[in-house]
């Protein structure tokens, strides 16, 4: 086994667990720095598998795969939440660098766990998750304190993008719904007054160093995110440096290395509140890809390669547009039509990246638009141009 102390230099492999966008935006970043990428993916066809040096089919648990992967690689990270640990300890068995380890990503994989580990740091970050009740069995329900009403329960286990979530009124409501659930674990969480929703995205790498992104402000539409603009407008100073503190913190208590992200909630009062954390590159983040030194994906690669971070310094404002297949079934629900992606070429300021998606399906994430500007209000105001272009409701 290599010293695990030593860089990982380009012409090396380095391997993702997964092919969706995530994974091919992290193979072209690490292509551009001279590593070739092994992708493992269950699907035949998948973005990152699609431009990968090494393409492997199976299953994420396949053992057989696992080591033809580990024979490659010196390295390997996820781009898959819901990746199974299992694969992850296993590659680690094998003398493999996994960064995030599967604590990590177990972590995030269950929001009984997440919620937990929020909760048991509130003290050092001063930052809590929102007030919630574990329901597991039938007799929690009669438990559940009347001020969690109007509640949203979320499945435990393999919630993303507003899935497995269902607002609840009252107990016989959430029996009720639990039940529609297939009475899996949960969680209910109070339903809180947002005023508006932000994420802090944080990097560590192997040497403990620790870097912050400036904080995006996320609108999301149908539990999906639509917009994500940094500077946040509606954030104050110490507001974003209280979160970037407290997600520099999150980052060290669980020794994680690689990119990770915190979702958080601003309350009409000024509180704040942890939501989720992802354990990866995450959609909010892909500001960074045109807008700041670094990307956020050239940092997972120094992480996983042990190398020194970049800098996560913002170089112009910006404001990233989400691309769902919707796009494509504007006019006709049942003829995908591709958009017209020369209006939004004809912007110099608006950056195009498409995932190479061959099938546009409702709510699918086919790529993003990052609209620069050279004051906020400019990249905001491109960013409403571009979608009105493209028929995106602003
Ligand atoms: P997902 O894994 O689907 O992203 P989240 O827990 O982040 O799940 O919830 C999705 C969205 O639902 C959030 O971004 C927020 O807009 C809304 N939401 C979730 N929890 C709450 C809550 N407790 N109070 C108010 N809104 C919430
Ligand atoms: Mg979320």
């Amino acid at each position: 086994m290599a010293d695990r102390m030593e860089p990982i230099l380009p012409g090396s492999y380095l391997g993702i667990l997964g092919g969706g966008q995530l994974g091919r935006m992290f193979t072209q970043a690490a292509q551009s720095m001279g590593y070739k990428v092994c992708v493992l993916d269950p699907s035949a066809e998948s973005p990152a598998g699609s431009i990968a040096e090494k393409f492997i089919q199976a299953d994420y648990i396949d053992s057989a795969a696992l080591k033809q992967m580990a024979s490659l690689c010196v390295s390997v990270s996820t781009e898959f939440e819901n990746v199974p640990a299992q694969a992850l300890d296993e590659l680690e068995s094998l003398g493999i660098f996994v960064a995030p380890r599967s604590s990590c990503v177990s972590l995030a994989q269950n929001r009984i766990a997440e919620k937990k580990f929020l909760a048991t740091w509130k003290s050092e970050t001063n930052i809590g998750p929102a007030p919630h009740f574990v329901i597991e069995h039938d007799a929690d329900i009669a438990h559940v304190p009347a001020d969690l009403f109007p509640g949203i329960l979320k499945t435990a286990r393999m919630g993303y993008d507003g899935k497995g979530q269902a607002t609840v009124y009252d107990s016989e409501n959430l029996k009720t719904v639990w039940n529609d659930f297939g009475r899996i674990p949960c969680v209910l969480e109070k339903r809180m007054d947002l005023d508006f929703e932000v994420s802090a995205l944080v990097v560590r790498g192997y040497d403990d160093a620790v870097v912050a992104y400036p904080v995006a402000q996320n609108v999301h539409r149908d539990g999906i995110l639509h917009t994500s603009t940094v500077p946040a407008p509606s954030l104050k100073p110490v507001q974003e440096k209280k979160i970037i503190d407290a997600a520099k913190a999150l980052i060290r208590k669980i020794d994680y290395v690689g990119v990770l992200c915190i979702e958080f909630f601003i309350l009409k009062n000024g509180d704040i509140v942890a939501n989720e954390i992802a354990p990866r590159p995450h959609n909010s983040g892909h500001y960074t890809m045109d807008a700041c030194v670094s990307s956020q994906f050239e940092q997972q690669v120094r992480a996983m390669a042990r190398l020194p971070l970049g800098d996560t310094r913002q170089l112009a404002p910006v404001s990233m547009l989400n691309i769902l297949g919707d796009l494509w079934f504007e006019e006709n629900e049942d003829c995908a039509k591709e958009p017209a992606w020369n209006k939004v070429l004809a912007h110099p300021d608006a950056k195009l990246h498409l995932y190479g998606k061959s099938e546009p399906r409702i709510g699918r994430k086919m790529g993003h638009i990052n609209c620069l500007g050279e004051a906020l209000n400019e990249a905001r105001q491109n960013c409403a141009a571009v979608a009105s272009e493209l028929g995106i409701e602003p």
